[in-house]
């Protein structure tokens, strides 16, 4: 299985080069984000309890997602791998991860980081905001979402660089131009 994590800040692209590595590489991608946002829009009892918390900018618990995680994978048997997208997002997390991709023999290959700078990033998600109407991209979310970021996330890529894993990717310039780059890095792991 090869697995990989698209790393970095909100409105960095993720989603949409996550969207390309899985075309190029056949991966699946397994994106908290959509799966929480799926839940709400369902109206389980889960996205129900997730919702506030969302709309807020703030980090849903570590048991949710990670519950979330154990299942695709652990159900995944059959998959090339997967391109985690939006997780981990805490060091908890990223221990969490290591453990369930142990159980499959698995585990993480590289963590691309996606380098964007936060005057990018806050022009990038007041343009989505507008143009898919998330609920979660208003001003005072961002705000939050940032913060939630820099606070408990940047250290989970210090955590996967004492393991070697990340290689940083300019996050600036056309998608083609992200894309050429995020290809010769996945070669190279
Ligand atoms: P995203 O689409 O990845 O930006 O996620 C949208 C929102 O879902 C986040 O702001 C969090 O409230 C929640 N969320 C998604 N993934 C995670 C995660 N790995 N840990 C905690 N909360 C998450």
């Amino acid at each position: 299985m090869f697995n990989i994590i698209i790393f970095g800040p909100p409105g960095a692209g993720k989603g949409t080069q996550a969207n390309f590595i899985i075309e190029s590489y056949g991966l699946k991608h397994l994106s908290t984000g959509d799966m929480l946002r799926a839940a709400r829009k369902s109206g389980t009892e889960l996205g129900n309890r997730v919702a506030a918390i969302m709309d807020s900018g703030k980090l849903v618990s570590d048991e949710i997602v990670n519950e979330l995680v154990e299942e695709q994978v652990l159900n995944g048997g059959d998959e090339k791998g997967f391109i985690f997208d939006g997780y981990p997002r805490t060091v908890a997390q990223a221990e969490t991860l290591d453990a369930i991709l142990a159980k499959v023999d698995a585990p993480v290959k590289g963590v691309l980081f996606l380098k964007v700078p936060n005057e990018e990033l806050i022009v990038r998600l007041l343009d989505r905001a507008k143009k898919q109407g998330r609920a979660d991209d208003n001003e005072e979310s961002i705000k939050q979402r940032v913060e939630e970021y820099n606070v408990k996330t940047l250290p989970v890529a210090k955590y996967y660089e004492e393991q070697g894993k990340v290689v940083d990717v300019v996050g600036l310039g056309t998608i083609d131009e992200i894309q050429g780059r995020i290809a010769g890095s996945l070669n190279k792991l």
